[in-house]
């Protein structure tokens, strides 16, 4: 059985002897290795490589920064099949969302390259007689990242191409169901010229992130994951004095208007829907349809779903893979069979749809949901599709608003004003018109609302800079003129 293991001072490095987890190709029900689990003792040496290296690489150059960057876009431009192909295999998802993974990771890359522009500041000269001000971006020190398993190469990349290029140390925790693809991340990494423990990979589990989450020369923590284990490490990582951004689990609402074309919002809904199998935080999972347009809407999507290829990520014909874990199909499952004991219709079962060994799970589509069921009221994170239907804009507005989740939401219409209008009354933080997964590009920064972050800070674009960089404010006199003793508060004149 193939071990995966981890990534210190840049090369690989396993534990003798310690708690593994098991990696699976979930298009075949079978485990294909088995991934090391990192004890606390672990997670302290790769800290203290990560600590060790952080002074000189603070220290190094924008350009040689800059250099090192647009040598790690071309390695990673160069393995996109392989790093796509790693996805597939142990995620599941189908080769051409791998591949669109992979492309929106090195987005990240790409903007991290122009991290001497990035860093430059602030100044203000002559703010009194003879004294100027500036800003200058320090690294933070040692950054962890904790990840999720449906984005294991774009939501690393989200990371740590912004904490590296600002000259931190960055420790990657990743999911413990999908980690091959994060060496492969610290094998081009290495290449690319970064220094030895600049970047590190610890395999492991919640054991891993609570110690580093405890241990006291991690300075900044960045987590991408469900909200539960958001608020957990927010709470504890600022409470042991870190910073800490959190991002969260989501409830993607799609609000379809009575002017919209319903055939482009109905190929929207099951292209956001079961993209993925539904495994996106950005995922749609409510379409929220207004006034009279529910009937002709629920028969267009239906109708659509017969066409969705479900099979291997492998094979070119799959539209649509398995999901993560026999567990985790088993819970979708569940859902659409509860929601019929709760009243809605289920107009589509993915519960019929043939499976095989893998953790295969067709396409649900339910109707007549109300916001007081469990369908509606949790992050199921799979191929099911909710429909509530609202007489009126607003009332669509107050029912997305109600929702405690904040990430992403979409509305089709061909009204400006109404589009206008939802836009500024939204309370989520990623908006689409007309644009059913509106993922922000790399050069703006990503984040909900509400349950869906923790911490003030959205993660990559701008905000990943302020994030991974500490800001210092250094006033200077060089006078022309003698001093002279002055007990007052410095004025401004
Ligand atoms: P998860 O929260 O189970 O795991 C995320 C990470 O946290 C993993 O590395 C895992 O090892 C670690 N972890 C799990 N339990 C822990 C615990 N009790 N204590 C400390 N660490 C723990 O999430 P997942 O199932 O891997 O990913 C799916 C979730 O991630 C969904 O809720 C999805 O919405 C969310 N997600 C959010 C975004 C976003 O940008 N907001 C992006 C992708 C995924």
């Amino acid at each position: 059985m193939r071990t995966i293991g981890h990534w210190i001072q840049g090369q690989p490095a396993s534990e003798p002897a310690g708690r593994v987890g098991t990696v699976y190709d979930p298009a075949r029900g079978a485990q294909v290795a088995e991934v090391l689990l990192a004890s606390r003792a672990q997670v302290d040496e790769a800290v203290k490589a990560a600590v060790a290296a952080a002074d000189t690489w603070g220290a190094s150059s924008l350009s040689q920064r800059a250099t090192l960057l647009f040598q790690l876009r071309q390695l990673l431009d160069a393995h996109r099949d392989d790093l796509a192909a790693l996805v597939t295999s142990e995620h599941g998802k189908v080769r051409s969302d791998a591949l669109g993974e992979v492309a929106r990771g090195i987005e990240c890359v790409e903007f991290a390259c122009g991290i001497p522009h990035l860093l430059k500041g602030e100044r203000s000269a002559e703010v009194s007689r003879g004294v100027d001000v500036h800003t200058a971006l320090h690294p933070v020190g040692v950054v962890a990242g904790v990840t999720p398993f449906n984005f294991p190469v774009m939501v690393p990349l989200w990371m740590l191409a912004n904490a590296l290029a600002c000259g931190n140390a960055f420790v990657l925790k990743p999911s413990e169901k999908d980690p091959s693809a994060s060496l492969l991340l610290a094998e081009l990494v290495s290449k690319a010229g970064f220094p030895d423990g600049v970047f590190t990979v610890l395999q492991g589990d919640a054991e891993a992130v609570d110690a580093l989450l405890a241990h006291p020369d991690v300075d900044a923590v960045s987590f991408v994951g469900s909200t539960p284990v958001a608020r957990h490490v927010y709470e504890t990582g600022t409470k042991a004095g870190k910073r800490v951004q959190a991002l969260g689990g989501a409830k993607n609402h799609l609000v379809v208007l009575p002017d919209a074309d319903l055939d482009a919002a109905a190929d929207a809904a099951v292209s956001a829907a079961y993209g993925s199998a539904g495994e996106r935080c950005m995922a749609i999972s409510v379409v929220v349809a207004v006034g009279g347009v529910a009937d002709r809407l629920v028969e267009a999507i239906a109708a659509r779903i017969p066409s969705v290829v479900i099979g291997p990520g492998d094979d070119p014909a799959s539209m649509m893979g398995p999901l993560i874990t026999a567990e985790h199909r088993d819970r979708v499952r569940s859902y659409v069979q509860g929601a019929a004991g709760e009243g809605a219709r289920v107009v589509v079962d993915g519960a019929a749809a043939p499976t095989g060994a893998g953790f295969f799970l067709g396409c649900s589509l339910v109707d007549q949901v109300s916001p007081e069921m469990r369908v509606y009221t949790d992050e199921i994170f799979g191929p099911v599709l909710s429909v509530v239907r609202v007489d009126t804009f607003d009332e669509a507005v107050r029912l997305v608003n109600a929702n405690p989740y904040g990430n992403g939401v979409a509305l089709f219409t061909r009204d400006g004003g109404a589009a206008r209008r939802f836009e500024r009354q939204i309370e989520v933080g990623m908006v689409g018109i007309n644009v059913p997964i509106p993922v922000p590009v790399a050069w703006y920064s990503f984040g909900g609302w509400k349950n869906s972050i923790f911490g003030d800070a959205s993660i990559y674009g701008p905000d990943g800079i302020r994030f991974y960089t500490r800001t210092k404010v250094v006033t200077s006199r060089w006078p022309d003129q003698p001093s002279r003793v002055d007990l007052d508060f410095p004025a401004v004149l």
